[in-house]
């Protein structure tokens, strides 16, 4: 633990907290701002979760409608871009705009030092004046409860961790989860083994001629709502509905796009189903979600029961001085997307613009 007197070596107006694509949405802004700041990430490399994504995943949305603030993802040959492709953008976005990332930093906690924030890591300390957490969610995957768990011997993967089918081959494989991740293991997988996909409830496949662009105008449809007071405006559907990507597709051509609901439990070799029955399975991908990676915000007390931030447009309620970037629809529409978090960025650094005045004009 810090010594609460000891002057801190590191100290700057902003610290941002994690290295993905959120991040570096806000580093342009503050940059343009004019505004000291930091990246502290604790990946050896550009890229965030990217870099931990499985082989064949691609952005559900052309390269041109996932791009950062200033400067348009190069085109690619395909329709969507491969994660190839992102992690070379992310990775060329950082030195075009030299952005200053500290890698690998993980910040450990963030604690009131005065009227700044102290941040702790395992590679030093940095006092801030102000602090933008956008840590994402793949370092905290979520698998939900199940009755036997415990006991069942086959191989257990998030997709925070699968790579390829390859160690699938041949098997009897259970992929639990009705959101995009699961869809498109789920196609994969099919053409090397046996799969059951379970998901909750039937799952939700957007229109084939629905992909990240339209995801993103409905999210926009919806901010323009909300800011001008009105209901939402558009259609349900969105993040966490099924994109029509083409992997998805050629599996609903192979008619494989079939999902069961829950099994009971776990037994040391299978699962039992609702109705009594019982099916032998050698592995289960997880592919349930994430939740956002928030434990470095303990000491400030700003975490509620529900694992998130009280937060407004982004700014914590109860802590003036954080912002969260990047953590879905509760702190930015879209903000979970190349495209999206650039108004969340926007928004949060001319916030931070004005609270740095403020505070600078009562300490003056
Ligand atoms: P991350 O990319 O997770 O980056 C956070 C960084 O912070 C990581 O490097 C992490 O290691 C680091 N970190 C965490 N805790 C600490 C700490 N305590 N100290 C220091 N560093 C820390 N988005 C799109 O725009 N288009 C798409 O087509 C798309 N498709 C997707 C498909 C799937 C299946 C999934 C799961 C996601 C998809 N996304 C897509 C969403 C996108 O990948 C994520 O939302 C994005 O990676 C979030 O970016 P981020 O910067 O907020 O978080």
């Amino acid at each position: 633990m810090s010594n609460s007197s000891a002057p801190c070596a590191n100290q700057i107006d902003v610290a941002i907290i994690g290295g993905g694509q959120s991040a570096l949405a806000v580093a342009y802004f503050l940059r343009r701002a004019g505004i000291g700041y930091v990246v502290l990430d604790d990946q050896p490399a550009p890229g965030g979760a990217w870099q931990h994504t499985w082989d064949s995943l691609h952005l559900f949305s052309p390269a041109q409608w996932s791009s950062l603030p200033g400067w348009l993802m190069p085109a690619t040959s395909g329709q969507y871009p491969s994660r190839e492709h992102v992690i070379r953008y992310l990775t060329e976005y950082e030195k075009r705009y030299e952005i200053p990332a500290q890698r690998p930093v993980h910040v450990t906690s963030v604690a009131h030092r005065g009227n700044r924030l102290l941040l702790s890591s395992d590679h030093g300390e940095w006092l801030a004046n102000a602090v933008v957490s956008a840590t994402g969610t793949w370092a905290r995957p979520y698998i939900p409860e199940y009755a036997g768990l415990a006991d069942f011997r086959g191989d257990q993967v998030h997709s925070a961790h699968y790579r390829n089918p390859e160690r699938f081959r041949g098997r009897r494989v259970l992929v639990v989860g009705g959101g995009n991740s699961g869809a498109q293991i789920l196609a994969e997988l099919s053409q090397v083994c046996h799969v059951t996909w379970v998901t909750l409830e039937a799952p939700t496949f957007l229109p084939d001629d629905v992909d990240g662009r339209v995801l993103f105008e409905r999210a926009t449809e919806r901010w323009k709502a909300k800011v001008e007071g009105r209901p939402d405006p558009v259609p349900a559907g969105g993040l966490g509905d099924i994109v029509m990507v083409p992997p998805v597709r050629e599996a609903r051509e192979r008619g494989v796009l079939n999902s069961v609901r829950p099994f009971v439990r776990f037994m040391n070799d299978g699962v039992v189903w609702a109705d009594g029955t019982r099916s032998q399975v050698d592995a289960v991908i997880w592919c349930t979600g994430f939740r956002p990676a928030l434990e470095h915000l303990r000491p400030l007390n700003v975490v509620n029961a529900a694992g998130r931030v009280d937060v407004v447009e982004g700014r914590s309620v109860v802590e003036p001085g954080l912002w969260l970037v990047g953590y879905g629809e509760w702190c930015g529409f879209a903000s979970a997307t190349l495209i999206g978090v650039m108004r969340s960025a926007r928004s949060a650094v001319a916030e931070i613009k004005d609270y740095l005045s403020s505070s600078k004009e009562q300490t003056a």
